[in-house]
């Protein structure tokens, strides 16, 4: 059944004759996904800014045509350039879905000067992209804010793709497989307050809880940081989009009164890797709140959280705090290199509860390097403690430890799915009998297609194909069956310290 047309606000239509370059922007995922994502709404206006250029949406899932853009239908074949945004790496079979369903070659070997440019971007790409270079022509490695404006000019500049693609093999933070380079720089931005960011953002006129409904509810995203300073040894964001960078906050006030202006919604979300109140963002909290505007933020630095700011996030409707323990024991949290202790989340919690409060989200990873069975069992200890430190709904959620390309951990093991298993047994019998604590394990099974793409190399694109081709988790099996790779297991043996890694000509 197709579903029917979304009403949207601050939609752009150009007419397609009147410019040089169409741009087709893809979100391999729900539209629900796809319109919480910042990316969406920064390349989107980036390039309906130009002149030249026509950028139209596409999603894989939920909107009338996964190859037909929300704008104006048109074909996904028909744009210059077709950009996906890679967050998730088992999105890569929606990927090749949406360009087949379109009418592109899946393989980039197979397409012609008609195809458009498939061009890919977003952490998962810009850690290791190897696995996927079957599939694509070039690859924006690091902050794609910038290079979006060579990319159309090198497009705009010339009526042959082939040569449009040798220019951008030319140009640095972009990857284009097939020029074979040997090192590719990644691209990071020093000065945020210099970059654009968008203000008139697509509000999608949906009722509250509608499943088409933006994550953090219909409002304006704002990003307050990027990257990180932590280097936690598990976490992409802390080693691929180093270092932590934060907006003054000037610029945020300029932003947040100009999008509120142009954006029909009630509510702020802050966007941050960890947000906590030490740079001033207790004076902005209270600066957004005291408009009447609701406020969110995804989840907070459980170190450096104030009183003051949690008031204000109160204030501004948000009732669930969430922080990100990642484990039950102080030890093997210090072994991540997560510098938090339990009484930084004790404290916090209680802090919480007291500003009004009334659910908690804690995230928790199992299967790390070095975890003991005690170490599993201390997170239902901790989430009990909390429980009676605040009487609030607890939601437990844990997941199972990926190797990531480019991190600290990229050559340790991912524990074998039986023993994840049983650690989420661990859990859920420890939670017994604790109030108000729910657990929301993460199916294992995806977990391992995970890894296999995180620190895979190109070989596995022969098994993508197939996967992509045979929906669901049967797909895979399948892949593995009929490619001959064994990559539901492959992250199960530790890499030796020796050796490159698929990903080690990306230069930071
Ligand atoms: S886990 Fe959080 S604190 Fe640690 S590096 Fe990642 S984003 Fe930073």
């Amino acid at each position: 059944m197709r579903a029917s047309k979304i009403r949207e606000f601050n939609v752009v239509r150009k007419d397609a004759r009147k410019v040089e370059v169409l741009f087709g922007y893809a979100y391999p995922s729900t539209y629900r996904t796809g319109m919480t994502s910042l990316a969406t709404h920064l390349f989107y206006s980036i390039l309906n800014d130009r002149k030249d250029t026509s950028c139209e949406r596409y999603f894989r899932y939920d909107v009338p045509s996964p190859c037909h853009s929300m704008e104006s239908s048109r074909p996904l074949k028909d744009n210059q350039v077709v950009g996906f945004s890679l967050t998730y790496e088992e999105d890569i079979v929606n990927l090749i879905q949406m360009l087949e369903l379109g009418g592109i070659p899946a393989l980039a070997a197979d397409r012609s000067e008609s195809d458009p440019i498939v061009l890919v971007g977003g952490p998962v790409p810009s850690s290791n992209p190897e696995p996927y270079v079957d599939f694509v022509d070039a690859f924006a490695i690091g902050e794609g804010d910038i290079v979006i404006h060579k990319i159309i000019d090198s497009v705009a500049g010339t009526d042959s793709r082939t040569a449009a693609l040798e220019q951008l093999a030319q140009t640095d933070g972009l990857y284009v497989p097939r020029a074979m380079p040997s090192e590719v720089r990644r691209l990071i931005i020093s000065d945020l307050d210099a970059l654009f960011h968008p203000t008139a953002q697509i509000v999608p006129e949906v009722a509250e809880g509608d499943k088409l409904e933006p994550v953090f509810g219909k409002s304006l995203l704002v990003e307050a940081t990027r990257g990180c300073g932590h280097s936690c040894k598990f976490c992409l964001v802390g080693h691929v989009c180093r270092p932590w960078r934060t907006r003054s906050l000037n610029r945020l006030e300029e932003i947040i009164t100009k999008g509120l202006a142009e954006t029909p919604v009630h509510k702020v979300s802050l966007i941050s890797s960890s947000l906590g109140s030490s740079e001033g963002f207790e004076e902005l909290a209270a600066w957004i709140v005291d408009q009447g505007y609701q406020l969110s933020v995804p989840s907070l630095r459980a170190d450096s959280v104030s009183k003051g700011f949690l008031s204000s996030l109160a204030k501004g409707e948000q009732r669930t705090l969430t922080i990100a323990p990642e484990t039950g024991s102080p030890e093997l949290r210090r072994s991540t290199g997560k510098a938090l202790s339990d009484e930084d989340i004790e404290h916090t919690v209680k802090l919480a509860a007291e500003s009004g409060f009334n659910a908690l989200k804690l995230y928790f990873i199992i299967g790390l390097p070095g975890e003991s069975e005690q170490d599993v069992a201390a997170i239902p200890m901790l989430v009990s403690r909390l429980g009676k430190l605040a009487s609030m709904r607890i939601t437990v959620s844990v997941n199972p430890f990926v190797p990531k390309a480019q991190t600290k951990w990229e050559r340790e093991a991912q524990a074998p799915i039986e023993v994840i298993r049983s650690r989420v047994r661990i859990i859920e019998k420890g939670l017994h009998g604790v109030p108000h604590a729910y657990v929301e394990p993460l199916d294992p099974r995806n977990a391992r297609i995970q890894a296999a793409l995180s620190i895979g190399d190109r070989s596995l694109g022969k098994a993508i194909l197939i996967a992509a081709r045979h929906p669901g988790y049967g797909g895979w099996r399948k892949a593995q069956r009929d490619s001959g790779i064994p990559l539901l297991s492959m992250a199960n043996e530790q890499r030796g310290q020796q050796g490159d890694l698929p990903w080690a000509f990306i230069k930071s």
